[in-house]
């Protein structure tokens, strides 16, 4: 922990030292967590999780280096790296357009047509057979994304899903902003089911809806049956989380997919 505190409080300089010597000396590795659709327990898609092992300080949980990032403005460096090396190892995946790739990416990189440059350069240069899917996360400083270029994503066959929904701040009006593809209910809704009384109203809330919306719906931290089975019965059929698979490298997927049994 001594590692990740000095992290926390280090000055810019020396946090933008870390990151770049990271992302240099290829210190950060690329993972992937399977997104199953409960109806026939086949794998759809992955989405790609960023790890730091960092040999300076230990492992760093991407809940600590991500905003850190973000605060020091060097997240898209992170990004270009995190598309860049999966690209690289693009044949890990089935070469089908129905499996999708899904990223993490910060709000800030949603404007002026950052984001689509990067995508072209770094994925769609590669020509991978793959459904993008870009999955944005951090909202707060939304106020100057960049319309025409979430409608030139939608063009171009980009899926674009909102995050965690639910929490933060303004949900609601980003559904008519983005006119968003899919919902992540956050899986603090999903540990709610059975669990919790006003946290499960608000996930059965955020699935009627996205079922109104006809938005397709994806729920993540799925732990238990219970969990899965009350998802399914109420219309939530991708489901991601540690039931079916924890995150793995990317290189451990292929292996995962062939050993993986229908549940
Ligand atoms: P997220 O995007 O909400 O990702 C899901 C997180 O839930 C991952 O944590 C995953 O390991 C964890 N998870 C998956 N299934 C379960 C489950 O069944 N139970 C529980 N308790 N947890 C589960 P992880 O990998 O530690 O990442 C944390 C957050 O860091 C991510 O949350 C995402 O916001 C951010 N992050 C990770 N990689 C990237 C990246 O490449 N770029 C950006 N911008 N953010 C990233
Ligand atoms: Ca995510
Ligand atoms: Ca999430
Ligand atoms: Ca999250």
């Amino acid at each position: 922990m001594a590692g990740i505190a000095w992290l926390v409080t280090a000055s810019r300089m020396s946090f933008s030292w870390e990151i770049n010597m990271g992302v240099a000396s290829r210190e950060f590795d690329v993972w992937c967590q399977p997104l199953l659709n409960a109806a026939d327990q086949q794998c759809v898609g992955v989405e790609i999780l960023l790890r730091w092992n960092n040999p300076r300080l230990g492992p760093i949980p991407p809940d600590v280096f991500i905003p850190l990032a973000e605060e020091h403005h060097l997240i898209e460096t992170l990004t270009r790296y995190v598309i860049s090396e999966t690209v690289r190892q693009i044949d890990v995946f089935p070469k089908s357009p129905h499996f999708h790739v899904g990223f993490n990416v910060a709000a800030s990189h949603f404007v002026e047509g950052k984001l689509l440059r990067d995508l072209n350069h770094y994925w769609f240069s590669a020509h991978p057979h793959q459904q993008l899917i870009v999955e944005l996360t951090e909202r707060d400083d939304i106020h100057d994304v960049d319309y025409r270029l979430i409608r030139e994503m939608h063009r171009k066959g980009i899926k674009l899903a909102i995050d965690d929904f639910g929490t933060g701040n303004s949900s609601f009006s980003w559904l008519e902003k983005l006119r968003p593809d899919v919902l992540k209910i956050d899986k603090s809704f999903t540990h709610a089911i059975g669990t919790d009384a006003v946290n499960s109203t608000v996930t059965d809330i955020i699935i009627a809806l996205g079922q109104r919306l006809k938005i397709e719906l994806v729920a993540e931290g799925v732990e238990t049956e219970e969990q899965a089975q009350y998802l399914f019965r109420h219309g939530v059929h991708i489901l991601q989380g540690y039931l079916y698979a924890r995150p793995m490298p990317l290189i451990a997927l292929p292996q995962w997919l062939a050993d993986y049994l229908p549940r």
